[in-house]
């Protein structure tokens, strides 16, 4: 085994490393618009991709319960450090390894068993682990739902506040996976205290918006905030949760020994890499355009026939009804023939769908990996008509061949990781 510290992939397993070409292949030549992902930078993956992953670091920073730690204690106190700085929190833990595993935390620390909380539903936009039955926050609390108003098709706070009058939760959970409105924190926050709850702001999607200031932080009014550090934040796949300082201890007990064992050292180097990033002046104009181009792209589906949900959007994502009371497709239509062109989308129930979860009325488009590409409003205007031309005709071959052939043209001019190098050693020289 003289290569086994030296061998590239390529060469010790042909098969992964086929995957690995293809799967960079496929990012760089289709166009992104599942709101939940996006592209992380070189310097991110390369940390992922580091010999911290051979590091057991049980404990946090200074208390750790394995020797060997000195280094592993610099990336966690810096991505700890940098995460207050960038979301104003008095504590944060950078270790959950997802952000379900955040949300589970933020529960152990919060909730006894059985004690009642109150969550945006699912079928609204809000997300498994606010309390859907088959999801732990279902299984181990009782749960009461609020959603969106059938007019507005935005938050509706006055129903909210007699749902937390009504049940009286211990714990108010917000915030949400297929939501393209501003949520006011403030307001929910005013809602729990009138009740005696505390509140649980889940910022998973937004997170980047509110670090830059784009979308009002969660931070003055919440007891704890969640989030994913994969989404907007455009860091590696995890999560982190933060909380006032009094809640500070329970919490660090309840992420290790109470959900994990140990952390992800390799991963919280790289959560610290991203958090660098954002704190920079170019992470705000990124959010920016990130905002602008979802306004552009919503606005070009509305104009050529589509159903903008809530009529538009504040953030990252929009929420297109594609189904039109029968007059359309489905959402699992939709997402498969835009698929055909290299247009990755995911199906989406729309507030008071009439179709299954698995069938759904419509899609969900996002903006911030095609913006990390690079892609501005005139790129969003011209995969907008995109969308809705295959959406009016999925059936179609030759507006099929056409769009496949534009979506081509496009993201040859966005190029993305090109070497080996670029993908922090991951990938074979002749990926191209
Ligand atoms: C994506 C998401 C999560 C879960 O993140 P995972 O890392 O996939 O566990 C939690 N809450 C909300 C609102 C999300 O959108």
């Amino acid at each position: 085994m003289n290569d086994f510290f030296t061998a590239d992939i390529s060469s010790a397993d042909p098969l992964i490393s086929e995957a690995i070409n293809n799967e960079v292949r496929r990012q760089a030549d289709g166009l992104e618009l599942i709101a939940s992902e996006n592209f992380v930078s070189k310097a991110v993956l390369e940390t992922m991709g580091s010999v911290f992953t051979n590091k057991y670091a049980e404990g946090y920073p200074g208390k750790r319960y394995y020797g060997g730690c000195e280094f592993s204690d610099v990336v966690e106190q810096a991505a700890i450090d940098r995460a207050k700085e960038l979301f104003g929190c008095e504590h944060a833990n950078v270790q959950p390894h997802s952000g379900a595993q955040a949300n589970m935390a933020v529960l152990l620390t919060a909730l006894d068993h059985g004690d009642t909380i109150l969550g945006m539903s699912l079928a609204h936009g809000g997300h498994l682990t606010h309390g859907h039955p088959l999801n732990f926050s279902g299984i181990n609390y009782k749960v009461a739902d609020y959603g969106v108003s059938r007019d507005t098709e935005q938050i509706d706070y006055d129903d909210l506040q007699k749902k937390a009058e009504e049940h009286r939760p211990k714990l108010l959970i917000c915030g949400a996976s297929a939501y393209p409105r501003v949520i006011d924190f403030a307001r929910i926050g005013e809602i729990a205290r009138s009740v005696g709850a505390m509140v649980m702001a889940d910022i998973a999607h937004i997170a980047g918006l509110v670090a830059t200031g784009l979308h009002p932080s969660p931070i003055p009014h919440c007891e704890f905030v969640t989030t994913t550090t994969h989404k907007t934040l455009r860091g590696p796949r995890g999560g982190m949760a933060m909380c006032k300082e009094e809640f500070a201890a329970d919490l660090n007990k309840r992420v290790f020994p109470g959900v994990q064992g140990g952390p992800l050292i390799h991963i919280i180097a790289a959560k610290a890499v991203a958090f660098g990033e954002a704190l920079k002046p170019d992470f705000k104009a990124y959010q920016q355009q990130v905002l602008d181009n979802a306004r552009v792209l919503s606005q070009t589906l509305a104009d050529s026939g589509l159903r903008i949900i809530s009529g538009g959007t504040d953030n990252h994502l929009v929420l297109v009804d594609v189904f039109l009371d029968g007059k359309g497709i489905t959402g699992k239509e939709a997402e498969a023939a835009l698929g055909d062109v290299h247009i990755t989308v995911n199906k989406n129930t729309i507030p008071f769908d009439t179709n299954k979860p698995f069938v759904a009325s419509g899609i969900r488009v996002g903006t911030p990996a095609l913006t990390t590409r690079g892609m501005k409003e005139d790129e969003m205007r011209a995969i907008g008509s995109m969308i809705a031309e295959v959406i009016h005709d999925p059936a179609s071959e030759d507006v099929k061949t056409k769009v496949k052939r534009e979506v081509a043209e496009l993201t040859a001019r966005f190029p993305m990781y090109r070497s080996r190098t670029d993908t922090g050693g991951a990938l074979p020289v002749s990926a191209g």
